[in-house]
């Protein structure tokens, strides 16, 4: 009789895979729990070490020693995310659910480690005297601010509370995105048909490609709330009322009673948040979180949000009038409602610009639009994308690549992981993350970076093909990509993209300007089939189309950022009794007109509640394009969009600098000057050309 081998813990084992790569195909749901238990125990050990020496604090055994703690931790947490977020399963949100609270109790700990902070103290009250260079005083700074911020000082009668509304935040985080996801899971609606009037080919066959992932008999259609199915569906279904159930369905996430009702969760996160901030001496938890940021406080965010909004609501005016002509002339009876906007003004851009998103999908397969984004990469910085199968990964579907600079000692600086389709167990939206960051404090790290969206899938034997908007997330994501991977600095805390919030979406959203360059699209659109170029005539129609509905985009935007402002600025203990009837009212107050709507809603606005990463945070966006247009700007001014010495100065002072240069000086560093709005005003057609500002 054979006796079963015992499973040695490949989370705890070394990792011998090529790059270091999590052993994904040995790691089990199960592993988790003991790793991270181990894991923490050894961070603790390291801090213990940190703050027991007997030699005085320094720059070298206090701040960069606790620069290199924890990395056993990090890359198990990291895998772990990666997981729980594009390819998770009820093992593994159970684990997630069992295991925020003491993951958020051992962050309080280390945190508040009165031996640790009193180190961290010292060296940062002498840092100016220590000689040291740059980076290292950033560094100094960052940390010790990162110790305050997470309740260092608050004193031990403060101490245990603070932890305590940490690790429940951090299980009704857990929480709210995970009943999001349920709801998201959870809705399937079969199209038979007349249900499928007026669907363009694309939408069909996404419908049968969904279907067919969910078991569905061949030839079947399903309507899912993965976004690439439900804004087509919105955009072309003639069924009015097939509309209004997709539409109630997509914005009724995180609202529905029972399990996954996330009404009492935010209203919980909203409570304890105000708790946080009170301990901190702060009014509001905006307050608090926007202390830490390239805008500093409330006042700036709304002077930005609420000059935008107001321009962006007066130019709505025109594009309104015509959305309601048109679904007049359509035959929708008023009053006109949120799932009619789109319709109407997909028949607005049609009659306007002869142009439809399903003409110009043919060009934009995912395949040459990876490629785009990768010969912008080279052509600017000079790296090559080199896929690579043997790299370990966690779903067949993703692409592992090598990323090759030839100026690099080395010749490799990072590994990137490409996962781009929707699929039930990914959560929705598109993001950057990290399974290893970029440093040399400790070994060099080279940087493993990871980039998901949720295009969806072609069906088998067919191209993914991808409206102009999905192409834009991919060139977004694979600039906070290039954040992670061209990062080059020494410590991990200033590595990528762990920046500034207001400063991180800078070099998502100014990579993806290259996407709309003339040369870029001549180059890359071509049709899938016949590799035919994109015709001029049809880029032109895209490009003023594009101009059309731009103020319902920012309206809607600015709106959600606004409403995230209003709830997280509240100075009152208990949150509204209704976040629905709160945002309502907010809305009502804006004069957002309700055929609009807004770009989330408050019970599934995962960026506010997933974690506290976006909440009073949504502006950053906003803020970001003031930055990026005008950043785009200097390219224009040179004439070339791949200036060679703005390109190279480019990746020196934004992409590769990390967090290790404040941001405005790393702005100021790139462009010569500090930026101006009126580039972001003329990009969004906010600028009436004849008025100066
Ligand atoms: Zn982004």
């Amino acid at each position: 009789m054979l006796m079963p081998m015992p499973h040695q813990n490949p989370l705890l084992a070394d990792w011998t895979t090529p790059f270091s790569l999590p052993p994904f195909d040995r790691i089990r749901a199960a592993d988790f729990e003991p790793a991270f238990a181990a894991a923490m125990q050894a961070q603790r050990a390291e801090v213990e070490a940190i703050a027991a020496q007997s030699d005085a604090a320094d720059f070298a055994n206090t701040v960069a020693a606790f620069d290199r703690s924890g990395r056993l931790l990090a890359r198990i947490d990291a895998a772990f995310q990666a997981l729980a977020a594009s390819h998770t399963s009820p093992e593994i949100q159970a684990v997630q659910r069992e295991l925020a609270g003491p993951l958020a109790a051992h962050e309080s700990a280390v945190m508040m480690h009165a031996g640790l902070f009193a180190r961290v103290d010292a060296v940062h009250r002498e840092r100016h005297a220590l000689g040291l260079d740059a980076e290292s005083l950033r560094l100094v700074e960052r940390l010790h601010l990162d110790f305050v911020r997470a309740g260092a000082q608050l004193g031990p009668d403060k101490q245990p509370r603070y932890a305590a509304i940490m690790a429940q935040l951090a299980q009704l985080t857990t929480r709210f995105a995970q009943n999001v996801l349920a709801d998201e899971a959870g809705f399937q609606l079969e199209l038979t048909g007349a249900d499928l009037d007026g669907l363009p080919p694309f939408v069909l066959a996404a419908a049968r490609q969904a279907a067919s992932e969910r078991g569905l008999p061949a030839g079947s259609h399903v309507l899912t709330l993965s976004r690439s199915l439900i804004v087509p569906f919105l955009t072309f279904s003639t069924r009015r009322e097939l509309r209004e159930l997709a539409w109630k369905a997509w914005v009724g996430r995180g609202e529905n009673a029972g399990e996954t009702d996330n009404r009492e969760v935010a209203r919980d996160i909203l409570r304890l948040r105000q708790e946080q901030a009170w301990l901190h001496g702060h009014a509001s938890y905006a307050d608090y979180a926007l202390a830490n940021t390239m805008a500093g406080n409330v006042a700036s965010v709304n002077t930005l949000l609420d000059d935008v909004y107001a321009r962006a609501l007066e130019a709505l005016q025109g594009e309104r009038t015509a959305v309601h002509e048109s679904l007049r002339a359509a035959g929708v009876a008023a009053p006109f409602m949120a799932w009619d906007w789109r319709f109407g003004a997909e028949r607005v851009r049609q009659a306007r610009y002869a142009f439809d998103d399903g003409a110009v999908k043919p060009y934009f397969s995912l395949e040459r639009m990876v490629q785009a984004a990768f010969d912008c990469a080279q052509r600017l910085f000079g790296i090559r994308m080199v896929r690579n199968d043997a790299i370990p990964v966690y779903h067949p579907d993703v692409v592992a690549y090598e990323v090759h600079d030839a100026a690099a000692p080395g010749g490799i600086i990072g590994i990137f992981l490409h996962d781009n389709f929707a699929r039930q167990t990914k959560r929705s939206g598109a993001w950057m993350s990290a399974l290893r960051w970029q440093c040399r404090n400790g070994g060099v790290d080279l940087p493993v970076i990871m980039n998901n969206n949720n295009f969806a899938k072609g069906a088998p034997g067919e191209p993914t093909l991808l409206s102009f908007d999905d192409a834009r997330t991919l060139f977004h994501e694979f600039g906070h990509g290039l954040h992670g991977l061209l990062s080059n600095v020494t410590f991990q805390r200033l590595s990528g993209t762990n920046v500034l919030r207001d400063f991180v979406e800078l070099p998502s959203q100014l990579f993806e300007h290259w996407l709309l360059e003339p040369e870029v699209i001549a180059r890359h659109a071509r049709h899938w089939k016949t590799g035919a170029p994109i015709p001029e005539a049809l880029v032109r129609r895209l490009q003023d189309a594009r101009r059309w509905g731009q103020a319902y985009e920012t309206v809607r935007y600015a709106g959600s950022a606004l409403v995230d402002m209003a709830v997280h600025s509240r100075i009152d203990k208990e949150p509204p009794p209704d976040l629905a009837e709160f945002e309502a009212a907010t809305l009502a107050r804006l004069n957002l007109p309700p055929e609009v709507g807004v770009n989330h809603r408050l019970l599934h606005f995962q960026h506010l509640f997933s974690g506290a990463s976006y909440a009073a945070g949504y502006y950053v966006y906003l803020w970001a394009e003031v930055l990026d247009a005008d950043a785009f700007d200097a390219f224009r001014e040179a004439g070339d969009a791949f200036d060679p010495a703005l390109a190279a100065r480019l990746r020196q002072c934004i992409y590769g600098a990390g967090d290790s240069v404040a941001p405005q000086q790393a702005y100021a560093a790139f462009r010569g000057r500090m930026p101006s709005i009126e580039p972001l005003l003329r990009k969004r057609g906010l600028l009436a050309e004849d008025v100066s500002y």
